[in-house]
């Protein structure tokens, strides 16, 4: 028995030693960024700062102490007043309703906290003048080309961040496609001139918030911070001066976004606040088999859905590392949004990618949504619904005609019904329903979409084998492909490396594959699709056609806003005509692989007939007349404006 104590005793020491090792690594941890609380007296204060002049003005604040429950907040700052402090279940935080009136003016003040015993401590918190108006955020649009890039895959841009030693995953290696690779932030930034040139006016890294996962964090979907940047990708400081120096060349800077989980190794998941700060939290905290989602995502509309797929689908977890965030709990909804915002002002952002949205609770989106156009009504969030049915799609985008009368808020969604049947499109025999009409009778389906123009196309992704894979490496489809998505009344986004025809040929859809490395991104690398040293000549091509379009792209408003007018696909060809007030540009689609000529009598009420018109790739110039010679399979894209 006396043996048992000891044993009790000396473990109880063991867990005291280990806490306080924990506490000493905490102090330990070196600032990264001007907003840091690392010096504070508190553990957390979320978000770290705010600003005066917003439309919204409610802020509330978490803070996070051992047993800071049982203290009484006042704050003394002319314009900015106390109105609620909200206990948690846990007693080691507080969550306080601040009201921020329209005259306060920038500054700091002390949040002063009270406790029973007379004791008071305090915390030094900023509220910062805006550096412009809501208004002036302006978000991507039909105007954008967007290139979407895997940080930790594109470039390695400072090697110091390569290996984090207070992080649980401390190692790199390029060989293995799960592990850290290196690439960062800076990276991105030093290649800015690339994607400039390239055409590109928008980038869309995935996350780079801190993933403090054991294994398998390269992805950045399973945050750990939600307020600091991972330091394998970098610091705050070098993520607002890719923001900035992205913006000088003319590039929006887009953040992928996750309002339905994060990742199980989250700061607060050791002390949750509540009891629903996570859906399915009871059986997580019991350790019993956790809940996922039944990923049935049509729940959301379904007329007929039941209530228990309903749950299983937005409470259920993504997967058992990502716990499902609860957004009905109305602390969580008020952080998410404010943790939008906070971003959106810090990097001075040109739109949100929102990860896995159907997942959360739809209202909760709608109102998130909601309140980011409140503040930025120029600004822009596309959010991911992978589905290839055009119904479920448009019911995510504003103005939709639903019969639930579910209004989104969400300018932008993602086009994965057009991407599929571009695919099928390029890899079937021409045939009356198979082949190009695919895609001619998928454009039909835009009569659905509230505003086709601003929903984002793309070949592929970072969840999807590459477009040249999907396409079984056929070089000419895949240009043709493209050539469709670059003329297309649509948003545009392209994968990294799609402009070198990279591909997952080894492993087919394998993510760690499809995101492999960028070629010129590492110090030695053999090959650099940077300055095209030791790219084939068929890779140098398909760079040069696409900066080519992307470029062209850049300023025509006929491909932005233009109408759009298409003909049935016929003996292998397809026409796409977008009519400007000042342009048309004319996309040929032409799969036959023997000479021939094109009748254009067909097309007659364009009223092209007789007009000189230019190849925009090749600068040939020709008169639009009764045929054109199709000397090979390939896509011409024509444009009026000589
Ligand atoms: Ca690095």
């Amino acid at each position: 028995m006396k043996a048992l104590y000891h044993l009790l005793i000396l473990s109880v020491l063991l867990i005291m030693s280990s806490f306080n090792q924990e506490k000493v690594k905490k102090q330990e941890k070196p600032t990264t960024n001007t907003i840091s609380v690392s010096k504070s007296y508190l553990d957390r204060i979320e978000p770290p700062n705010w600003w005066v002049g917003f439309k919204e003005n409610k802020l509330q604040l978490l803070v996070k102490k051992e047993n800071i429950g049982q203290a009484i907040p006042t704050i003394n700052y002319p314009g900015i007043t106390i109105s609620k402090v909200h206990k948690a279940k846990s007693p080691n935080y507080l969550f306080i309703d601040l009201v921020i009136n329209e005259s306060t003016k920038p500054g700091s003040f002390n949040l002063v906290f009270t406790f029973k015993n007379g004791d008071k401590k305090q915390h030094t918190y900023e509220v910062k003048s805006r550096k412009k108006s809501g208004k002036e955020y302006e978000g991507f649009q039909s105007s954008d080309a967007i290139y979407l890039i895997t940080p930790d895959r594109f470039s390695n841009g400072d090697t110091t961040n390569d290996i984090v030693s207070r992080l649980k995953e401390k190692t790199i290696d390029r060989k293995n496609d799960y592990a850290r690779h290196g690439g960062d932030v800076k990276g991105i930034t030093k290649h800015l001139d690339y994607i400039k040139e390239m055409g590109f006016t928008a980038i869309w890294p995935t996350p780079v918030l801190t993933n403090d996962m054991h294994d398998n964090s390269y992805h950045g979907y399973a945050m750990t911070d939600l307020y600091n940047i991972d330091p394998r990708f970098g610091t705050l400081e070098e993520y607002i001066e890719l923001s900035s120096k992205a913006k000088e060349k003319g590039i929006k800077l887009i953040m992928d976004q996750v309002a339905n989980h994060c990742g199980s190794e989250h700061w607060w998941v050791k002390d949750l606040p509540f009891k629903d700060w996570l859906n399915y939290q009871k059986e997580f905290e019991n350790k019993e088999p956790l809940i996922t989602s039944n990923h049935r995502r049509t729940v959301n509309q379904d007329s007929y859905a039941s209530d228990y797929d309903t749950k299983l689908m937005t409470d259920g977890w993504f997967v058992s590392t990502m716990p499902d965030l609860n957004q009905k709990n109305p602390f969580m909804a008020k952080y998410i949004i404010q943790n939008s915002i906070w971003w959106i002002e810090t990097l001075d952002l040109g739109g949100i990618r929102h990860d896995t949205h159907p997942y959360p609770d739809k209202h909760f989106m709608a109102s998130w949504a909601g309140s980011i156009m409140n503040e930025y009504p120029n600004f822009s969030i596309v959010c991911e619904e992978w589905s290839t049915n055009p119904l479920l799609v448009s019911y995510w985008q504003t103005g939709a005609n639903n019969k639930d009368g579910y209004e989104s808020n969400v300018k932008s969604t993602m086009d994965f019904p057009m991407q599929a049947k571009i695919v099928e499109a390029f890899n079937e025999e021409e045939a009356w329903n198979t082949g190009l009409v695919k895609v001619y009778e998928a454009l039909a389906n835009d009569f659905h979409y509230a505003k086709p123009n601003n929903i984002m196309i793309f070949p592929d992704n970072h969840d999807m084998s590459r477009i040249y894979t999907q396409l079984k490496g056929n070089k000419i489809n895949t240009k043709m492909a493209l050539s469709f998505i670059l003329t297309l009344p649509r948003i545009p986004q392209i994968y990294y490396g799609t402009e070198i025809f990279m591909d997952d040929f080894a492993k087919p859809g394998d993510h760690g594959l499809i995101r492999t490395d960028f070629p010129g991104g590492w110090n030695g690398d053999s090959v650099n699709a940077f300055t095209g040293e030791g790219l084939n000549d068929e890779q140098k091509d398909m760079q040069s056609f696409l900066k080519t379009i992307l470029n062209y792209r850049k300023d025509s408003k006929a491909i932005h806003e233009g109408k759009t007018l298409h003909f049935a696909p016929q003996d292998g060809k397809y026409l796409m005509f977008r009519i400007g007030t000042d342009e048309t540009v004319v996309t040929i689609i032409n799969k036959l692989s023997e000479k021939h000529s094109l009748d254009l009598s067909r097309f007659e009420e364009i009223g092209l007939k007789g007009k000189t018109l230019k190849n925009i790739v090749t600068g040939e110039k020709m008169v639009w007349g009764d045929t054109i010679e199709m000397e090979k399979p390939g896509s011409i894209i024509l444009t009026t404006k000589l």
